[in-house]
């Protein structure tokens, strides 16, 4: 039987490429979305994979979601965080809104995906979780102080998740995209994507399918020792 994997934010962007590589791969694959449901019934139309809606700033809305997953497809062997969001603005002009938005989504998220998952993949004595974390929660970004604090908070929860996890066959690991060509990144104006596209050495904007296929492997059988680990994916922008 398959394994039944569960992609946050799963419908677009870096996301829907994560649902699609999994569905290559073998594996019964959820997208979860927040709200667009013309892009989720669009995606549905394209690719064949179930959406589910709710928002994963929501701790009750996702122990419910990932009920009705798990009563549809089975348990949830495999969890992709992947749902995220910005609210850009220079430290001085931040509201508490935009911190607070970005926080519950971005980090929240994770806790509130994770937590109600968490017992029935100790049990089954397996999981695999990949967060999406991000080049500005390694390095810090202006005007990225709610988001830069939401991804770096993820790799904590991350490694921490390893360590509690892997005696019970789960593995954690994050993903740090660099700049990928989503609407996230095409609805900065054209000038600044110049200039970021200038500091990047491939010299090139990476894809969502490049970021979908890190996430194959870290799911895989092959890459069960592979825990609590970053993947840097960012075209030689930044090392650790
Ligand atoms: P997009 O904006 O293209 O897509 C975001 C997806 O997340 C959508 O499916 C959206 O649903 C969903 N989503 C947003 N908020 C919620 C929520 N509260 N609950 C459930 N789903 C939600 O984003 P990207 O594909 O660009 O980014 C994906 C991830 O990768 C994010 O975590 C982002 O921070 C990270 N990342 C992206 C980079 C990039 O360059 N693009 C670089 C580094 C990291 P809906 O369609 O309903 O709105």
């Amino acid at each position: 039987m398959s394994r039944t994997a569960l992609v946050t934010g799963g419908t677009r962007g870096i996301g829907a490429a994560i649902s699609v590589a999994l569905k290559e791969a073998g594996y019964t694959v959820a997208a979860n979305y927040a709200g667009n449901d013309e892009a989720a019934a669009k995606f549905t139309a394209e690719t064949g994979i179930k959406t589910f809606k709710w928002s994963v700033a929501d701790y009750d809305a996702c122990a419910e979601g990932i009920s009705a997953v798990e009563a549809e497809l089975g348990p949830v062997d495999v969890l992709i965080n992947n749902a995220g969001i910005t609210r850009d603005a220079p430290f001085h002009k931040m509201t508490r809104e935009q911190w607070q938005q970005v926080i519950d989504t971005n980090l929240s998220g994770v806790f509130n995906m994770t937590h109600p998952i968490w017992p029935g993949m100790r049990e089954r004595k397996f999981g695999r979780i990949v967060t999406i974390s991000s080049i500005n929660g390694q390095k810090g970004q202006f005007a990225q102080v709610n988001y830069a604090a939401s991804k770096a908070g993820d790799l904590g929860i991350t490694k921490s998740l390893a360590q509690e996890g892997a005696r019970f066959g789960i593995t954690a690991n994050a993903i740090c995209p660099g700049y990928i060509g989503t609407e996230m990144v095409m609805a900065v104006p054209e000038k600044v994507r110049e200039s970021i596209i200038s500091q990047i050495p491939a010299g090139r904007l990476g894809t969502p399918e490049e970021i979908a296929r890190c996430v194959t492997f870290l799911v895989s059988d092959d890459a069960e020792f592979i825990n609590g680990s970053t993947i840097s994916a960012n075209g030689g922008q930044f090392f650790v």
